[in-house]
């Protein structure tokens, strides 16, 4: 039986930058889904190492840590049936290369390194996530 969840979902600099915000956060409500909490703000440099810990040893991590600390982020916390899963499956695949048109990352994304949006991949991480940039 799906379950109603609470998942961690962050707007990111390029399309809070490319006025994205309201076209993105329109696809979460019109899949049903529900903004618990919302608030724009600027990430610190820890903040973003502590969340991409898993990716620290990639080529790639010193060039993330500049994009997401490079203008201000959209974070939220959005609740609904299977709402990580759901959230996942609207976002598309990581490289947008790979996602497939009428998700989030595959109509908005041209990047790996500025994939527009970030979403818990697990319910563990989601509560992590949530509890780390909402205490
Ligand atoms: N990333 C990157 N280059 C890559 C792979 C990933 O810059 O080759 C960035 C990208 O912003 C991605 C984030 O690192 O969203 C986290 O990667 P992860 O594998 O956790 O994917 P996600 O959960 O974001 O789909």
């Amino acid at each position: 039986m799906p379950a109603i969840e609470q998942t961690f979902i962050m707007i990111k600099p390029d399309a809070v930058r490319d006025r994205k915000t309201g076209q993105i956060i329109d696809r979460i409500e019109r899949s049903g889904l529900t903004i618990e909490k919302m608030e724009k703000c600027v990430l610190d440099e820890e903040t973003v190492k502590v969340h991409y810990a898993h990716l620290a040893d990639k080529p790639f991590f010193p060039s993330l840590v500049a994009f997401m600390t490079s203008g201000p982020v959209v974070k939220m916390v959005v609740s609904g049936l299977s709402a990580v899963s759901k959230m996942r499956t609207l976002m598309g695949a990581t490289n947008p290369l790979d996602a497939a048109p009428g998700t989030i990352r595959g109509d908005f994304a041209v990047d790996v390194n500025a994939n527009v949006i970030h979403g818990s991949d697990s319910l563990e991480n989601a509560a992590i996530e949530i509890e780390r940039f909402f205490g």
